[in-house]
């Protein structure tokens, strides 16, 4: 199977409009303890939003940073991003391996030299019970800032090229379920009522 990137790219650009009317308040974001920092599932709102970019390096950024790897690793996911901990703010962290040590930060990434395409499964941390076939490019370069504020770039190929878009989407509020086929959207119906379900009463 075939992905046309413009199409990828229409799409990103029509959740960044709807997006955009809900940014978060980065003064807000800074009153938030890196400790009290846990997993965020859906529907909560903060998952639909475009992140911020992180705009100062300090001790609280790399609190936050080692935090969102301790849920990772909770959680047995290979990647969490700064969304999923309720956080607006343009930081994921992954490891291929799932584990801690090998958990990498990256913060303000930009994805380019997109290439291949290859349909693989994938789940979310933020979405329990839900394994959808989701087609992603085989290649991809990341360019970003480590918790320091250093720059750095990798080409990625294969899963670990999937988990970093897996990530990445969520940095613009894109989720698993805004890149289902209809049939599957059909087929995980009843899973993402019950999810909507758990929340009881309003959310901000
Ligand atoms: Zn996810």
């Amino acid at each position: 199977m075939d992905i046309d990137p413009a199409l990828v790219a229409d799409v990103r650009w029509s959740f960044y409009n709807e997006a955009m009317k809900a940014r978060p308040s980065t003064i807000d974001i800074a009153l938030v303890a890196p400790a009290s920092l846990k997993l965020v599932v859906y529907p909560d709102s903060i998952l639909k939003k475009i992140a911020a970019d992180v705009r100062q390096f300090d001790d609280w950024l790399v609190a936050v940073t080692e935090r969102m790897k301790d849920v990772m690793v909770e959680h047995k996911g290979v990647g969490l991003a700064a969304p999923q901990v309720g956080l607006g703010l343009r930081i994921f962290v992954a490891a291929e391996s799932a584990k801690r040590e090998d958990a990498k930060v990256y913060i303000n990434p930009v994805l380019t030299d997109e290439r291949g395409s290859e349909e693989g499964e994938e789940g979310c941390l933020s979405l329990p019970t839900i394994r959808i076939k989701v087609p992603r490019f085989t290649h991809v370069r990341v360019e970003a800032l480590d918790e320091r504020g250093r720059p750095f770039s990798e080409n990625l190929t294969d899963y670990t090229a999937r988990i970093i878009q897996h990530e990445n989407d969520h940095l613009d509020g894109i989720l698993l379920l805004d890149r289902m086929s209809p049939v599957a959207k059909l087929a995980n119906r009843r899973k993402v009522r019950e999810l909507e379900e758990r929340v009881k009463g309003p959310r901000k």
